[in-house]
């Protein structure tokens, strides 16, 4: 079985549908799971729907552009699937009732289970246009496979639970060549809670069926042609990395390199399953092979910057030293908040870190300020250079304020303003 995954920018209009089942028929017509993000940007309209209704604002409107896209999408590219048509109505009146209920109290669970719709409605759209593609296809509810916990918004997978759901999936499919379209980004939890796995999580989840189904290869279907040493969109005469290994991978998609989703390589590499980075695009580009197989790496400087960052300082009020227990109590609010960090770094008295500048940073700040003292720089950048050279570091920190320097061997990291 291969994996094929498609991201929202590549079903984002019926154009993009189209391109998808041409590369359905050109590259892989036998036993193949595609996992599909929601269409576009239609997880950003769901997250404002959330905000909204949260506040307790009006839905209606957001709600309705949705509906409209879609059913308009899908009426070009499956026009007489009438099927299909009542079924993404469905959902959308399950939405709608959602709406017009309460909250729960829980913003996190209801940002689940309200914004797991974006990838329904493009599976069941996708699935429908395969179909009238003379593509045959099976339409899988992923939450009845990717069993996870309850930590909302970026919930942790059951390995062991949805290995066997999936074992059981599958031996209940008919003979045959089996071709599945299921949701990216989403899961279950034992509670019978929608859940995510965090944002552009769709690449973890063609890694997590990938090592369920054991299978042959991971292709991830992009608007870049695979993965660069630097942001083609930002930087002239960047160049593709055409054979890397996971371990290189993990570490630039770490550092914030957005081709690929941090998560996605672990399970990959523990079943030594490839991954291709392809371009939707351009069918014939060779594109990006992640494995071990690398003799040469390609070790060329690859550089990462991440905008919009916030250089956090903490220090304990008595001047008590930044000792474990501190660490640990600033640790678990970080975890809890769901704060990512970028970098850190301590001294005797402050522990400094580095994260992006959002809503739930400040509020994170505002946490922290009851215990400790704390000061932030923000519209800071994050700049990361794998496999430096002095001439790149050069160029990159030119003309900045440095606040933050650290090197190992083969990473350098500033924080600049
Ligand atoms: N639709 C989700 C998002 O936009 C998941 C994904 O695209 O990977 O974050
Ligand atoms: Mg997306």
């Amino acid at each position: 079985m291969k994996v094929f995954k498609f991201g929202g920018a590549s079903v984002k209009d019926a154009a993009g549908l189209k391109n998808l089942a041409e590369v359905v028929k050109q590259f892989a017509l036998d036993d193949l799971m595609i996992i599909v993000s929601a269409m576009g940007k239609t997880t950003n309209a769901l997250e404002a729907i959330v905000w909204a209704y949260c506040d307790g604002r009006d839905t209606k409107e957001l709600f309705e552009q949705l509906r409209r896209d879609h059913l308009a999408v899908l009426a070009e590219v499956a026009p007489s699937d009438v099927a299909v048509a009542a079924e993404l109505i469905l959902n959308f009146d399950t939405l709608r009732a959602t709406l017009d209920r309460a909250p729960s109290g829980n913003v996190d669970k209801d940002y689940d289970s309200i914004v797991a719709f974006g990838e329904v409605w493009s599976t069941l759209i996708v699935s429908a246009h395969l179909r009238a593609s003379g593509i045959v296809n099976t339409w899988l509810d992923a939450r009845t496979v990717v069993r996870t916990d309850e930590h909302y918004r970026s919930a942790r997978v059951d390995w062991e639970t949805s290995a066997l759901r999936i074992t059981e999936l599958m031996d209940d499919l008919e003979e045959g060549p089996k071709r599945i379209v299921t949701q990216g980004f989403i899961g279950f939890s034992s509670e019978g809670t929608t859940t995510t796995l965090g944002r552009e999580g769709s690449d973890f989840s063609a890694a997590i069926f990938a090592y369920l189904l054991n299978a042959e290869s991971v292709t991830i279907w992009k608007d870049v042609p695979g993965m660069f040493n630097a942001d083609p969109n930002r930087f002239p005469d960047t160049k593709l990395l055409s054979h890397i290994s996971y371990k290189e991978a993990i570490e630039l998609s770490y550092f914030g390199a957005s081709v690929i989703h941090p998560r996605t390589l672990q399970p990959l590499q523990k079943k030594q399953i490839p991954l291709f980075v392809r371009s939707f695009m351009d069918l014939s580009a060779p594109g990006s092979t992640i494995d071990d197989r690398s003799e040469n790496d390609s070790l060329i400087p690859s550089f990462i910057i991440k905008p919009r960052q916030l250089l956090i300082s903490i220090t304990p009020r008595d001047l008590s030293f930044i000792v474990e227990e501190n660490l640990s109590v600033i640790f678990k609010l970080f975890a809890e908040m769901n704060v990512r960090i970028d970098l850190m770094q301590n001294s005797a008295l402050a522990f400094s870190v580095v994260v992006d500048d959002s809503p739930r940073s400040r509020e994170l700040i505002d946490v922290l300020r009851a215990e400790y003292e704390v000061r932030y720089n923000d519209g800071c950048e994050l700049i990361t250079v794998r496999h430096y050279d002095e001439e790149t570091l050069r160029k990159l920190t030119a003309g900045k304020e440095l606040l933050v320097e650290q090197r190992s061997r083969s990473t350098a990291r500033f924080v600049v303003h």
